[in-house]
């Protein structure tokens, strides 16, 4: 099977480039290597759309995403993605604490980000469940959440709409040249597609992949873990965060709490399935409960975990190739790129098209490594 554009992974990444592909007319197969869409990070996520606290070469594109394309995602992808534009604390209760937000205050807000520091007294009037132990925060009203699995289904399933081409449990493992360019894409199962462009978004396999036509993006895989709670009755709806990035979360619409937890022993989790661990959720809890002592009652249900495609700066690559014409990578997240998903698909699908993008992406090239 042909098409003009072949994208290599059916994760948020591959779906919104696949959506704005064939919202332009572009004929788009999507190769997802597991039996489901949606099977990598994407649907595992803790769903949030932040600014705050984020590397200034990734600003540009979830600002754009948040300017132009969060907000009227629901109408878009025919889908609610549950997105609450309701502002994201990031708590403190130390000195320390003081002075991480306070500098990544100061770097956002210098970029353009409206994100100030706010007293412990001024967080609890926007969030008064937040206990006396918080003695400062960062406040960035215009930061939210969103449901990740709404958004990725509502991508896959629009683009079918739209008609781009999804063939799922169609592992990639190879990439081909032909003339000097990237042509021709090889599955496990022995299908060879051709396409004139290859978007590659398959998280952290990316890198193997890459490496058959010879290209190197300096990634890890790394755990991340998430819990959820039964569902109560409203409480807030900013998005929470903590200075030592111990725990993020926010309360979803149907009245659970999701929270992603980090634990410190991510690193030296296991190869292969992605398992949670019996320690992070009862450490993520303990900090929880400290911040937010009217959730100690509400039951954890369930935890899971993802792996992301931590890049060796911490900051994705979205790029073409030079040595290789016709390749356009789209890998290296590192565990935020759900809240800049919708910029970044668009952007891929103006690479594909050969036209100037909307963000300028040149501080994420694949080259910087050099
Ligand atoms: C627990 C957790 C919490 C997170 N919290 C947040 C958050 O709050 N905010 C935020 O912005 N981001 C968050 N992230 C990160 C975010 O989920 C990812 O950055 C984002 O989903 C990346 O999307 P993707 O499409 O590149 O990757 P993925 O969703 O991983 O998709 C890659 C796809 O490629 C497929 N694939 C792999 N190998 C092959 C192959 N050989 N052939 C074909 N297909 C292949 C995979 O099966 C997968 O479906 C979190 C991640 C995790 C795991």
């Amino acid at each position: 099977m042909n098409a003009e554009v072949i994208i290599v992974g059916g994760g948020i990444i591959g779906c919104a480039a696949a959506y704005n592909l064939a919202k332009n007319g572009v004929s788009v197969l999507v190769l997802e290597g597991s039996e489901n869409i949606g099977n990598g990070g994407s649907t595992r996520n803790g769903g949030g759309v932040r600014q705050s606290g984020r590397d200034p070469r990734e600003l540009p594109l979830v600002m754009y995403s948040i300017e132009h394309i969060w907000p009227q995602l629901s109408d878009m992808l025919d889908t609610n993605v549950e997105y609450y534009q309701e502002g994201n604390l990031r708590l403190g209760s130390t000195p320390q604490h003081q002075k991480i937000l306070t500098g990544l205050a100061d770097s956002a807000a210098a970029h353009g980000v409206d994100v100030r520091m706010i007293t412990g007294d001024e967080a609890r009037r926007i969030n008064p469940y937040l206990s006396e132990a918080v003695t400062c925060a960062s406040w960035c009203p215009t930061d939210g959440h969103a449901n990740p699995l709404m958004a990725t289904m509502g991508y896959y399933k629009m683009a079918r709409r739209l008609g781009a081409h999804f063939i799922s449990g169609e592992k990639v493992v190879e990439l081909r040249k032909i003339k000097g360019a990237a042509r021709q894409v090889v599955t496990a199962s022995g299908n060879v597609y051709e396409g004139d462009k290859i978007i590659l978004a398959a998280g952290y396999e990316s890198r193997f992949i890459a490496s058959t036509v010879g290209i190197d993006v300096p990634m890890q895989q790394v755990l991340l873990e998430t819990l959820v709670t039964e569902a109560v009755g409203p409480m807030f709806w900013q998005m929470l965060g903590t200075a030592d990035a111990d725990f993020y979360g926010h309360q979803t619409e149907h009245g659970s709490f999701v929270f992603g937890l980090n634990s410190g022993l991510e690193p030296y989790a296991k190869p292969g399935k992605p398992l949670s661990s019996s320690i992070a959720a009862s450490a993520a809890c303990r900090g929880i409960m400290h911040y937010f002592p009217d959730l100690a009652n509400i039951k954890v249900v369930r935890t899971w975990a993802g792996w992301m495609d931590a890049c060796a700066d911490h900051v994705p690559v979205i790029s073409k190739v030079e040595e290789v014409p016709g390749l356009i990578l789209a890998c290296g997240f590192t565990g935020h790129g759900f809240g800049i998903s919708p910029a970044v698909g668009l952007v891929l699908s103006q690479l594909a098209m050969e036209q100037e993008t909307a963000v300028d992406l040149s501080a994420l090239r694949y080259d910087r490594f050099q």
